[in-house]
């Protein structure tokens, strides 16, 4: 794997592919990769020839409480990873500057009424963070097929949405959520919690679950709604949302929608804030 570590680096990798008109794949990491970024590069690897990931902590994607400085940076693990997976070239930038030239210039990617909605409700300005990082690795790069996780749900359709009309020419591609046997999410933060706090946090997928198990056994939706909050709080999480939404993310707030819909939830537990969702 050939290792970038500033742009002038980056150019190189890439014009030494494009001569070979190779078709590239983008995988944009935060690092302290595991089996779900992992996931994602091997998807990569069926739709292109080459995989490029990128492993940068985007200060603007976190407020100003939130966990920037103490964000797990493996780097050494993470590159062991990546060569195991024959990944072809990693930029991991040596520092902000080698994506944002010029801090004061950058071009900010508004997120709409979307962003403000679920996660972005709890995290003003996270989801423009984003947005602008990844526009901003897309100009860079400028991939053939970018990889991103149904974990994150809501950052994929808005993602999705920012490159309709700023990047039309790249395929993008959802991959899987990759859980831990007890049905966990696999998540950077993760890390922050104890084996019994990561007992608890299973919680969150087993109401999802049963959630959509009711759903589609037409019990009420308002009642599934309640019941979840109710158990995860029995279950010492602290729920901020639990939403019934459809593929796209619009309300739903009726039984016997037919069409493709995702459960959305986020709970805090000891001060870590997670996230998961079921498509069904
Ligand atoms: P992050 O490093 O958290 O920014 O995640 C980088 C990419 O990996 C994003 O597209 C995430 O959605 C994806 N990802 C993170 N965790 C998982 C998981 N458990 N399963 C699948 N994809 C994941």
């Amino acid at each position: 794997m050939i290792i970038t570590r500033t742009r002038k680096e980056l150019d190189v990798a890439l014009k030494n592919f494009s001569k070979n008109s190779e078709k590239l794949a983008l995988i944009p990491t935060m690092g302290n990769l595991h089996e779900g970024h992992l996931s994602l590069i091997r998807i990569a690897k069926k739709h292109a020839s080459k995989t490029i990931s990128t492993i940068f902590v985007n200060p603007l994607q976190f407020g100003k409480n939130e966990d920037y400085d103490k964000y797990p940076r493996t780097h050494e693990d993470d590159i062991k990873k990546l060569n195991y997976e024959k990944c072809d070239i990693l930029f991991l930038p040596v520092n902000n500057k080698e994506v944002f030239s010029n801090i004061e210039d950058i071009k900010t990617i508004h997120s709409g009424i979307l962003g403000s909605e679920l996660c972005g409700k709890i995290r003003p300005g996270h989801f423009d963070g984003v947005l602008t990082v990844v526009n901003k690795l897309f100009e860079i790069i400028n991939p053939d097929v970018a990889v991103f996780g149904a974990k994150d749900y809501q950052q994929e359709i808005l993602i999705r949405q920012m490159a309709v009309s700023l990047h039309p020419n790249i395929e993008l591609i959802k991959a899987p959520i990759i859980r831990a046997e007890n049905g966990i999410a696999l998540s950077s933060r993760n890390n922050y919690l104890s084996e019994p706090e990561l007992e608890m946090a299973a919680n969150l997928y087993k109401s999802l679950y049963h959630s959509a198990q009711s759903y589609k056994k037409n019990v009420d939706l308002k009642t599934i709604i309640s019941e979840a909050k109710n158990y995860l709080i029995s279950k010492k999480l602290i729920p901020h949302y639990f939403e019934l939404r459809d593929h796209n993310l619009n309300k739903i707030d009726i039984n016997q929608f037919e069409g493709k819909k995702v459960f959305l939830g986020s709970v805090t537990i000891n001060n870590t804030r997670l996230i998961d969702n079921i498509e069904f």
